[in-house]
């Protein structure tokens, strides 16, 4: 089955972006929960839940994905940024509790010159202190680029992240494999995408592998920046987006797209990589 969407508003609440995610040939979204610059959650309301619930059962939906605001830094120099992490974190795992079963993803933060050794404990501190709150949420470290002091951009420290935490369960914490960033970060899905997913097997393990950003990149590989692009428009390349899409490993994880677009952009691209999946 291919679960395929992107990033929608949340303004309109969770009914609206079951609408809208139908409309445009989508099965799965991803959505903030809150402003992305970490602002105040909007309110949730036990009516629009009630009809997106029956939305995404009729229409079959996969999971959908939650992704943390970005000013949301684990690792930050400053406690009072970690504490603000934290709290927002927990908040927004009570509210994912309004819809069980679905996904929360976040970016490890950037250690802004502390170093590496410094900010893995900070993020597991962190992760052990919020995770009690996602009893039926499954929580995904994304892989990032590398840009700046990014943590998470080798799959090593992902692996670390997640060994050295308390949390047993494989079901609660896992990976969001992002394309453009994981290209950017030197992982050559491209040419070598078999040696890569053999790779995320070993170090990670691929039962930790929940979502996938499918985005193309604007900046060539190796690159350590995180520039978006639209699918056949950049670096990576349609061709590779839909062997990607299509490998025997990845089938049945949700695919979101965060390409620089609007609705109809989003749609075009779903088409595309519908037209181009073989079932
Ligand atoms: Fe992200
Ligand atoms: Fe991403
Ligand atoms: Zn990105």
């Amino acid at each position: 089955m291919l679960y395929l969407g992107c990033h929608l508003s949340s303004a309109g609440g969770f009914a609206a972006m079951g609408k809208t995610a139908v409309k445009i040939h989508a099965n799965t979204f991803q959505f903030f929960l809150r402003n992305p610059r970490g602002g105040a959650a909007k309110d949730i309301k036990q009516e629009d839940i009630a009809e997106y619930k029956k939305i995404a059962s009729e229409n079959k939906f996969g999971k959908i994905l939650a992704h943390a605001p970005y000013t949301l830094n684990p690792c930050s120099k400053d406690a009072s940024i970690r504490e603000f992490a934290q709290n927002v974190f927990a908040d927004d795992l009570q509210r994912m509790e309004n819809i069980p079963g679905n996904l929360y993803n976040f970016h490890p933060g950037s250690h802004v010159g502390q170093g590496v050794d410094v900010a893995i404990p900070q993020i597991v501190e962190i992760l052990d202190a919020v995770m009690p709150e996602a009893k039926n949420t499954t929580v995904l470290l994304e892989t990032m680029s590398g840009k700046g002091s990014e943590v998470g951009s080798r799959f090593e420290e992902l692996a670390e992240i997640i060994s050295k935490t308390k949390i047993n369960d494989k079901k609660k914490l896992g990976v969001c494999l992002d394309t453009c960033h994981v290209y950017s970060a030197g992982y050559d899905i491209v040419n070598r995408l078999d040696d890569v997913l053999e790779e995320f097997d070993k170090v990670i393990g691929l039962d930790r592998l929940q979502a996938i950003h499918l985005n193309d990149s604007m900046t060539e590989f190796n690159s350590h920046k995180d520039r978006h692009e639209c699918l056949g428009k950049g670096s990576l390349g349609t061709e590779a987006l839909i062997r990607f899409i299509n490998h025997p490993a990845l089938r049945g994880i949700p695919l979101n797209l965060e390409t620089p677009n609007e609705l109809d952009g989003y749609a075009k691209e779903i088409d595309l990589l519908r037209r181009n999946y073989k079932e």
